[in-house]
């Protein structure tokens, strides 16, 4: 919905009286209701590209949320949904707006329920090696507060100082060290939730169960559809002794590729794995001559009980050896090193350029064809869009491919019309060659289109769920490839 013509004043959920808003003061206290238009304005948009490029245009992404809501506790969030229940009003789970998919953009004027005041880590168990966490904690300050008591929940996402625990959860998300922790899915081992319907679900934390299909799955992943997370537990690791780092400089991505097959696939597990084509290794490795004969750019870091993490080097680095890599300064992991948890610069996008980025997973037999092909696809849709990818998510069986796409400024629509087609291009790709849409940044709204198509029948088994614990479309509706709220004109 193009909202440049409208009064941004108005109400944007117009059915919702102010009346009706004070029932959420009722139960949160009216300090943790904000209405005013610059909060709205706030909260009307995630990190998602294409609403910076609307809002660069003076449009709104969709539409303004109608308030922001701050509950405390579980049994708050329980009220919210009764309410919001009886008189029909959709709300959002928000963590802290730093997905890239849209997946907290209100599309009919939603209430936002903001989480980051369910902030504390409830439990740290040294026996089981688990952490019971509140699902609204900001994530930096969740893994400081472990490093402190000597332990790391491993998951290092980028974004961690700008999301949540519980964001983490909902986008099934990566962090850098996934290659030795694996992804968020793999360290949740229990959790607690209100349903659309109302009711509370847990999940209890245990090694592992056989009844039935997993329930925290539907959970893990979930993007505020099937209701909201209130805590989380994880397994934890101990504080890694001692760690070092190596960077290495391979031929082609052929051989990269294969070493770290290789690797993984030899049960090694180095806390982090970086690989970079040739374009974004260019970046990295300018006047370094290592890179001159060998021009594909390979970090590794080994952690853990010193003399293990030793061996793991070694054993990786003659693997690497072998697909003829030389070991090269440490220049480059510095720099990744210092920079590894800041945001993407503002550079490119305050001075009119389009940039996104796209992560999908593909299969170690198509990977290198899946990346030769969406390269060509990116520069197909224009000569002159900078495609750039990595590999940093490394497994046994295949790698996310992390694609950098920027457009050089060109007239707005123009613009829009392109970014679309280079994500339409590469996500079909990723489909037609056995990959999936998305690795760890989630669907979001953005993603409706090949999520639908990824999931086939699956996408049915969800909306059938989604029916049965939400029948009037309430909870973060029109996400995941579920159906759109009435009264929405995103079209996906
Ligand atoms: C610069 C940058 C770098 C990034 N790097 C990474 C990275 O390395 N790895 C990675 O995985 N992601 C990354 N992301 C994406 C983003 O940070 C993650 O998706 C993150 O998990 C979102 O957390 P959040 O708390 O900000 O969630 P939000 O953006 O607030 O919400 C995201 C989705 O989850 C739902 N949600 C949030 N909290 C809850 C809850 N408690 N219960 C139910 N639903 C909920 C929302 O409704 C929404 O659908 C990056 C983003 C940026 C901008």
């Amino acid at each position: 919905m193009d909202l440049i013509n409208q009064d941004p004043l108005a109400p944007a959920s117009p059915g919702l009286q102010a009346s009706v808003l004070a029932g959420f003061s009722a139960i949160v206290g009216p300090e943790n209701v904000l209405t005013g238009t610059a909060h709205r304005y706030a909260y009307c948009r995630d990190r998602l590209p294409y609403g910076l490029f609307r809002l660069r245009s003076h449009a709104l992404p969709a539409t303004l949320p109608a308030a922001i809501v701050s509950p405390a506790s579980a049994e708050e969030i329980m009220a919210i949904v009764a309410y919001a229940r009886q008189h029909r009003i959709a709300l959002i789970p928000f963590g802290a707006g730093s997905g890239v998919l849209g997946g907290t953009i209100p599309l009919v004027g939603e209430v936002m329920v903001d989480l980051k005041r369910l902030n504390r880590i409830v439990e740290i168990n040294p026996i089981d090696g688990t952490v019971t966490v509140q699902a609204g904690m900001n994530g930096m300050q969740f893994e400081q507060e472990l490093e402190r008591n000597g332990y790391t929940a491993g998951h290092l996402p980028q974004s961690i100082a700008m999301s949540t625990v519980g964001g983490w959860v909902a986008c099934r998300g990566a962090g850098q060290a996934s290659s030795r922790y694996g992804k968020i899915e793999d360290m949740v081992i229990g959790l607690k939730a209100v349903l659309p319907n109302g009711k509370a679900l847990e999940v209890r934390p245990v090694a592992r169960r056989a009844v039935g299909p997993s329930i925290k799955d539907l959970l893990v992943g979930s993007e505020g559809v099937l209701g909201f997370i209130t805590e989380v537990t994880l397994r934890i690791w101990r504080k890694p002794e001692h760690s070092s780092a190596v960077v290495l400089a391979f031929k082609n991505i052929e051989d990269g590729f294969n070493a770290l097959r290789e690797v993984v696939q030899s049960e090694l597990r180095p806390e982090v794995i970086r690989l970079y084509d040739a374009i974004e290794s260019g970046q990295r490795t300018e006047s370094m001559p290592e890179f001159v004969a060998r021009p594909i750019l390979c970090i590794m870091k080994f952690s853990g009980l010193k003399d293990l993490a030793n061996v793991e080097r070694a054993l990786a680095l003659s693997i690497c050896a072998r697909h003829d890599a030389v070991v090269a300064g440490n220049g480059p992991y510095e720099h990744w090193e210092s920079s590894r948890f800041h945001s993407y610069s503002t550079k490119w996008q305050s001075e009119g350029y389009y940039m996104d980025t796209i992560e999908i997973t593909g299969t170690w037999t198509r990977l290198h064809d899946m990346y030769a092909a969406m390269s060509e696809a990116a520069h197909a849709v224009h000569p002159d869009m900078y495609f750039g990818a990595h590999w940093s998510h490394i497994y046994p069986e295949g790698a996310c491919q992390y694609m950098t796409l920027r457009l050089p400024p060109l007239p707005h629509d123009e613009a829009i019309r392109l970014h679309r087609l280079a994500w339409d291009r590469i996500e079909t790709i990723c489909l037609e060659m056995g990959g999936s849409v998305a690795h760890h940044h989630g669907a979001g709204l953005f993603r409706n289109a090949w999520v639908r198509q990824e999931l086939n029948t699956g996408m049915d088994l969800l909306q059938i769920l989604k029916d049965g614990l939400d029948p009037d479309n309430l909870i973060n509706p029109g996400k995941l490839g579920l159906r759109q709220p009435a009264g929405s004109t995103w079209e996906s």
